[in-house]
């Protein structure tokens, strides 16, 4: 029934608590409610379920096992990071960074990650294990739950899968956490509102191609040649550009979505305008907008942000030829809000 063999309760869906505790749907329905829509881990706080419910969920399961051990805030940007606890002692960060509109939460998908690209902190300190599809959850739930207070009204967060971990080297709980976020007795959110990155796994983007929703695939592509691909982001020595872009070139024609691609703008790295024109000559065809993330330098790897008026003239010179982007602003840079960094200065200290 189940792509993987879940143990704790936050990532079954209803029918599945049914199955496990014995239940009638309407009753795995409402346990199930009161973890991701009214995000409720205490037991006791559980009032429409049965006493005797309550005592065996109590004695023999687990709800919850993330625990917020470390945050950070930037009063400058308003950016929150929070570090938490597994219950094996590993540790992943979850960020939310908040907009007028709707927050992004940007999540992890697993505890380090074995691609290795050298600019990421996360690659530096390798890779440990996958997370479960309720660890990906629970950090969605942590940041709407009351205590955060990052939720102050029912608006409906946008999800980015571009915390620490390759998504797609872990596709099983990815998938599974991306349809317990939408569930229809749960959150509910909006497929379009959830975002899946990846370093160019293109089984993974193969399988996403094939999944029957609207949920947005982002490739992290930092080089449009292969010779510096190879040594940016080593998955392309096994996935290269042109079977990436095959890949690609199939999801968009399979699914008629953009396409985004994150471009970290390395100094003297992939930032000039020779290198703007070879990714315009890779991806000016398609329907595609690309955006351009200034480096946070991670201490010991040895890469710069470009200055702002580099940055621009990159930016300028796609659009001049017809490639749209977006040029983020470095936020969270004083919270060490890029990937893997909160963790790493935690490991070290
Ligand atoms: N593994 C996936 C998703 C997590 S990384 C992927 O690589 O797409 C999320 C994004 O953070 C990627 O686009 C990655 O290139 C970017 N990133 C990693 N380290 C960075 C750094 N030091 N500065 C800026 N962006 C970084
Ligand atoms: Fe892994 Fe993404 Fe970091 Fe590369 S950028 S090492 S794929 S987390």
């Amino acid at each position: 029934m189940s792509e993987i063999a879940p143990t704790f309760i936050s990532e079954l869906y209803p029918e599945e608590l049914s199955e496990l505790l014995g239940l009638k749907p309407f009753q795995g329905r409402q346990l199930f409610q009161w973890i991701h829509r009214k995000k409720v881990f205490d037991v006791d706080e559980m009032t429409s379920l049965s006493k005797e419910l309550r005592a065996r969920l109590k004695d023999g399961y687990s709800i919850n096992r993330l625990e917020p051990f470390r945050s950070s805030y930037s009063e400058k940007t308003e950016t929150r990071k929070s570090l938490m606890k597994l219950a094996d002692g590993e540790t992943v960060e979850t960020v939310c960074i908040p907009a007028e509109k709707r927050h992004t939460f940007c999540v992890s998908s697993q505890v380090g990650c074995a691609v290795k690209c050298t600019f990421c902190a996360t690659g530096e300190s390798g890779y440990a294990r996958n997370l479960s599809a309720g660890e990906i959850v629970e950090q969605v739930l942590h940041f709407m739950s009351d205590e955060t207070g990052v939720m102050d009204d029912d608006r409906k967060p946008n999800i980015v899968y571009m915390g620490m971990g390759e998504p797609f080297h872990n596709y099983d709980a990815v998938i599974r956490s991306i349809r317990l976020l939408m569930h229809e007795e749960g959150m509910q959110l909006g497929a379009r509102r959830i975002t899946v990155s990846t370093a160019g796994d293109v089984k993974g983007i193969e399988r996403f191609t094939d999944e029957d929703w609207q949920v947005r695939l982002s490739v992290s592509l930092h080089a449009a040649n292969d010779t510096l691909r190879d040594e940016l982001v080593p998955m392309n020595r096994k996935y290269n550009l042109e079977r990436l872009m095959g890949s690609i070139h199939n999801y968009i024609e399979k699914t008629g979505r953009q396409m985004t691609f994150e471009w970290t703008l390395l100094q003297d790295v992939n930032d000039s305008i020779e290198i703007a024109d070879e990714l315009v000559d890779l991806i000016g065809d398609m329907k595609a907008h690309v955006n351009l993330i200034p480096c946070n330098p991670v201490s010991g790897l040895g890469y710069k942000p470009p200055t702002p008026s580099v940055s621009r003239a990159f930016r300028n010179h796609l659009e001049r030829r017809g490639v749209l982007s977006t040029l983020r602003l470095e936020r969270g840079q004083d919270i060490d809000a890029a990937c893997g960094q909160l963790r790493r200065r935690t490991l070290t200290t």
